[in-house]
């Protein structure tokens, strides 16, 4: 009996077995839906658009939290908005994220170096941190590359970062559509667009032609958020400009010529790298952007585990170390026991419930980072 109902476990745990063993973001800071995919013409992204012919994007992206760079670019990295706070960190003033970034989950979980990962963007005097959490941080930063003033510079350096180390995560940054935007000069605007529309192909480019990288690359292009409908000098607030994002992945795994009419969010990028890369971003609250992929597994990836009860024990199996909670509740949702709220090692751990003295249904709940997985079971 036993050995049957292991053989359950084992056979329900599924990870991500898709070509990608890398991820390239590219953000393009502040340009608004109306001029990248939102323009049917494609007027100012003629590259994106081809490119797009081999891959996937999404015409309902949104950040509806918070359209600022400065709360945005820290839901990229970490899948979720729990925010920044300030800290003076090596004697400047500057903000962290409090939960860990997708750079800090696969350097700590693939054991990777800190050249595997690297956020590459113009010269900041006041450069944001990743998280100081107490089970990733600064160990687990990726390298940054803050160098030069123009998306021409970050582009410059992104091929010598490709070159010269070979990551498997890259998050490049472009920044002067949004700077552009603010001069309230249309043209230089457009031509911002139009600039980084190329050096996304560029990129693409160049990683098709990298042994390294084609045939297992995965890139997406997104923005931190859009402009006002009204004025696209500004952005902030909650209108539609603001809110309304681009989205276009290509890789092996993502389907082509493809347009997806499902609603996503900002912070469904990270999760969704996190998937592509097989790490677990487990204070991250997005959810991955399964629509856009050929074949997808995400159910099975999101679900991890199967609860199993018998001989008065709960038991599930891990396929690596995993931080997990473990409560069980009676059917009135009362919390009964807390079996597990720590790491716990690979393989199958089983919990007595024998404390449970009433015979009865009871729920299991089991989290594991954004997974929940619940499961009822009788107490006799
Ligand atoms: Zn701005
Ligand atoms: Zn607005």
């Amino acid at each position: 009996m036993k050995s049957i109902l292991l053989l359950i476990i084992f056979s329900v745990c599924i990870y991500f077995t898709g070509s990608s063993q890398n991820v390239v973001i590219v953000i393009i800071d502040g340009a608004r839906y109306t001029e990248t995919f939102g323009d049917p013409d494609f007027t100012y992204i003629p590259y994106m658009a081809e490119l797009a012919e081999n891959g996937a994007y999404l015409n309902n992206m949104y950040n509806k939290h918070q359209t600022y760079t400065s709360h945005a670019i820290p839901a990229l990295w970490t899948g979720g908005w729990g925010g920044s706070y300030n800290i003076t960190y090596q004697g400047r003033e500057t903000q962290a994220t409090v939960n860990p970034t997708i750079f800090e989950y696969f350097r700590k979980q693939k054991n990777a170096n800190p050249d595997d990962c690297f956020y590459i963007l113009k010269y900041i005097s006041n450069l944001w941190l990743q998280s100081f959490h107490s089970d990733y941080g600064p160990d687990y930063w990726p390298q940054t590359l803050s160098d030069g003033s123009t998306d021409n510079d970050v582009l410059a350096n992104t091929l010598e970062v490709i070159d010269n180390h070979k990551p498997q995560l890259m998050y490049v940054y472009l920044a002067e559509v949004d700077k552009a935007g603010h001069s309230g000069d249309w043209q230089a605007y457009t031509s911002a667009i139009q600039n980084a529309d190329e050096i996304v192909n560029t990129l693409w480019n160049t990683l098709q032609e990298d042994d390294f990288y084609k045939g297992n690359t995965t890139m997406i292009v997104t923005n931190d958020h859009g402009r006002h409908d009204y004025d696209f000098s500004g952005h902030g607030c909650s209108c539609n400009g603001c809110q309304h994002i681009m989205f276009l992945a290509m890789g092996p795994d993502i389907k082509n010529d493809y347009i997806s009419h499902q609603e996503y969010e900002l912070a469904d990028v990270a999760v969704t790298a996190a998937y592509l890369l097989d790490v677990n971003p487990e204070y991250a609250t997005g959810i991955v952007i399964e629509d856009i992929f050929k074949t997808s597994n995400v159910n099975e990836y999101k679900k991890v585990v199967d609860i199993i009860y018998f001989d008065n024990r709960i038991h599930f199996e891990l396929d690596s170390p995993e931080r997990v909670t473990l409560v069980v509740y009676d059917l009135l949702g009362r919390e009964k026991e807390v079996l597990a709220q720590n790491e716990l090692c690979e393989g199958v751990n089983s919990f007595s419930v024998s404390s449970i003295q009433q015979s009865g249904i009871y729920i299991a709940r089991l989290q594991l980072g954004t997974s929940i997985i619940t499961k009822k079971f009788f107490i006799k």
